[in-house]
């Protein structure tokens, strides 16, 4: 997957403001921010999308999700509510098609998103 830019920051190829590396999980800041906490985190494992992540059935889907929570209590904001956005496929709106859960918090965040 050498044209895969989240690869590439996992293999620290590409610079990335990293936050957490758990285990088989990385977390590093979105470059185009869109709450005071928005932190992409990635299995180091290529998988295009989370349905791909889920048939992989290993255990890394588990591995992602606690390290979610791990980044929304690092950032403070575990208790005050945070959102956890997986874009899958390109009319969710996913442009990197390596698998990224998005972490959103430090503000008010409506419902239903757009
Ligand atoms: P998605 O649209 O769900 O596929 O999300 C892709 C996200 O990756 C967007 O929010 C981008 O701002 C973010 N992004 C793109 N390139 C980088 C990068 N080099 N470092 C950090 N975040 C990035
Ligand atoms: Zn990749």
């Amino acid at each position: 997957m050498s044209e895969c830019l989240f690869c590439k920051i996992v293999a620290k190829e590409v610079p990335a403001d990293i936050v957490l590396e758990a285990g088989r999980a990385l977390a590093f800041r979105d470059i185009n921010p869109q709450a005071p906490t928005h932190v992409l985190v990635v299995p180091k494992a290529h998988h295009d999308n989370a349905a791909a992540l889920a048939a992989a059935d290993d255990g890394l889907a588990d591995d992602l999700l606690k390290a979610c929570h791990a980044v929304a209590v690092q950032e403070g904001v575990a208790e005050t509510g945070y959102r956890i956005v997986l874009n899958t496929g390109e009319g969710a709106g996913q442009t990197v098609f390596h698998v990224h859960a998005h972490v959103l918090g430090g503000r008010g965040l409506t419902w239903p998103p757009g």
